[in-house]
């Protein structure tokens, strides 16, 4: 199994490594060629507007929205969750409209522009998660079909999941926290092999549309 990083712009070496510690072969993607058989992707924090033209020029966002539509797991994180959303409050059209929130880019102003903090993650078990916030993004708005991961203590949701798409505003690879990345490659596993009873299809074919 083999899981993509986007590497077009930002904060992808530490997704790859990341992935490595958890002993899962990771891929830089930087044209629709990488993402060929791939079974996850994730989306790195970094410059959405500059990975937003940069998506465009290299001719990506077609096949990354192929790939999600064929149910493999899409990670973003800060700058991917921006990506990933389906309305950018104070930003541009969206990207790959696969998450239905609402999203602030610069939620945190100035002076709180990069701060850490210990979150409650119920999905990842008991011990929290250290959370690397550097001018993070929030969510503001959550559609009925998002389940909220967690929530800053005043109550701002800052991780979501939409079926086969997660994002987090916060960077859990510069934690050395691997549990969302594990979530990934579990899910991605689930994407590649079905198993019985799990009640979802399995997909003869894994094209990811690069072929048009
Ligand atoms: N605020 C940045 C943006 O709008 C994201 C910052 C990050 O990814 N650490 O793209």
């Amino acid at each position: 199994m083999r899981i993509g990083v986007l590497a077009v712009q930002g904060a992808f070496a530490e997704h790859l490594s990341t992935l490595g510690a958890i002993g899962v072969e990771g891929v830089a993607v930087r044209v629709p060629a990488d993402l060929e058989g791939l079974s996850g992707l994730i989306l790195p924090g970094g410059e959405s507007t500059a990975q937003r033209r940069l998506v465009d020029r290299w001719g990506l966002r077609e096949p990354i929205l192929d790939l999600a539509r064929s149910g493999a797991p899409l990670y973003g994180t800060c700058a991917g969750m921006i990506l990933l959303s389906r309305e950018i409050l104070d930003g541009d059209e969206p990207v790959f409209p696969l998450l239905d929130v609402g999203i602030r880019r610069n939620a945190f102003g100035r002076q709180l522009d990069s701060f850490e903090t210990e979150l409650d993650v119920p999905m990842l078990g008991h011990q929290p998660v250290h959370a690397v916030f550097i001018r993070a993004p929030a969510v503001e708005r959550t559609g009925p079909d998002v389940d909220v991961l967690a929530r800053l203590e005043d109550g701002r949701v800052v991780a979501v999941r939409q079926r086969n798409v997660i994002a987090t505003a916060f960077h859990p690879e510069l934690a050395g926290e691997t549990r969302f990345h594990r979530l990934v490659a579990t899910m991605a596993a689930e994407h590649d092999d079905p198993g019985e009873g799990s009640g979802r299809r399995h997909h003869p074919t894994r094209r990811t549309g690069l072929a048009r």
